[in-house]
């Protein structure tokens, strides 16, 4: 087979035209071929600021080198062919590149359909690693990258972390979040950003929010990583302590083994309270006691087309996508004055029985005074 015809192909929508939020995720099981990237970026025009798209477009590159030491982006200022010969909406030539474009070679559904998307990527890859990326910046929205303050960085941040390899967020501080909040221009990483940059590119011990050491119940070694935290300002911050009336979000990301990817299973959290009592949530985000830890209730389904999978474990609701549980848990189970320890797990239809999860839990005390 030749590479080309092993090649995946995943197109990756930029803010405004996109499905689900996840936390932070990783679309795929590799990084970008030698952790680098040059892009042949042709983007006439200047910013508010007065500097050109193209210094811009280096500027956002920095954003992601500067959080890490080992990769290595460049740009060269000159126009290349963006599309493939092979037919509409494909841009596979094994060229990267950034440019702006009134459609995505020649599909305009995504500029001009009922999502308006300020920009898209391509990205292809092999197993082993990400080949070829392009982003498209909407040409329809030129004019307002040229007067809107940050609005070109946010969104060429946003799409270079797609060339990264990283999916959407559910975490709304994420530079990766699906969606621009209106009037918000971030141009910083977040926690979950730089979380996966360092699941992917750094090492794991990098992100702030790690769970400990990967664990399986069968007592055999795995590659698989938990990450999570809680926090009442949209993940910019997280904390171990709140107020009973604080509104906490619990975002969790499992980083499956690597000879996981594709395949099927489920999340799971266990909570227990420091007196040993157990509940798991269900899917359908609330959290029930547990009556036999062999047999852990689905919080959800594992997505088999994402290397790294995000839950909100608790909080409120992201885009319609998760129950919203917050009240339960301190409120029905009269949880003021105590803490209690969120493990997040996974497990694979295919090891029936066995866990996948991080040693350490997310805490979560809700003190008297
Ligand atoms: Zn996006």
């Amino acid at each position: 087979m030749s590479l080309l015809r092993s090649t995946v192909l995943l197109l990756l929508a930029g803010c405004f035209a996109c499905g689900p939020a996840k936390a932070f995720e990783l679309s795929f099981p590799s990084p970008l071929r030698n952790n680098s990237h040059t892009y042949y970026a042709h983007l006439p025009g200047s910013l508010p600021d007065g500097i050109s798209f193209f210094e811009g477009f280096i500027r956002s590159m920095t954003v992601w080198m500067d959080a890490s030491g080992n990769i290595s982006l460049s740009a060269i200022d000159e126009e290349r062919e963006v599309c493939s010969d092979v037919g509409q909406g494909s841009t596979q030539n094994g060229v990267n590149t950034a440019s702006f474009a009134d459609s995505f070679c020649g599909d305009d559904s995504y500029f001009t359909g009922q999502t308006v998307a300020d920009a898209l990527t391509q990205t292809s890859w092999n197993p082993f690693a990400i080949l070829e990326s392009d982003i498209v910046f909407n040409g329809h929205r030129k004019q307002r990258f040229e007067t809107v303050e940050n609005y070109f960085h946010h969104v060429a941040v946003h799409e270079i972390g797609h060339t990264l390899g990283f999916g959407h967020s559910a975490v709304r501080s994420a530079i990766m979040t699906a969606r621009l909040t209106h009037g918000i221009r971030r141009s910083n990483l977040s926690i979950d950003d730089r979380c996966a940059l360092a699941m992917r590119y750094g090492s794991p011990e990098d992100c702030p929010i790690l769970l400990g050491e990967g664990l399986a119940t069968d007592g055999l070694p795995t590659t698989a990583e938990f990450v999570g935290g809680a926090t009442n300002d949209s993940g910019w911050n997280y904390r171990e302590e709140f107020a009973p009336s604080d509104r906490i979000t619990i975002y969790g990301t499992v980083v499956k083994d690597r000879t996981h990817a594709f395949r099927s299973g489920d999340l799971h959290v266990v909570a227990s309270t420091e007196d040993g009592l157990l509940f798991a949530r269900h899917a359908d985000g609330n959290f029930h006691p547990l009556e036999d830890v062999e047999n852990i209730p689905s919080a959800g389904e594992l997505n088999t087309d994402l290397y790294a999978q995000d839950l909100v474990i608790m909080g409120t609701r992201h885009y319609e996508r998760e129950p919203s549980v917050g009240p339960l848990i301190g409120s029905v189970y009269q949880l003021v004055g105590r803490t209690i320890f969120f493990y997040l797990a996974y497990s694979v239809d295919e090891r029936p029985g066995v866990y996948f999860y991080g040693n350490e839990p997310i805490r979560v005390s809700w003190p008297d005074e």
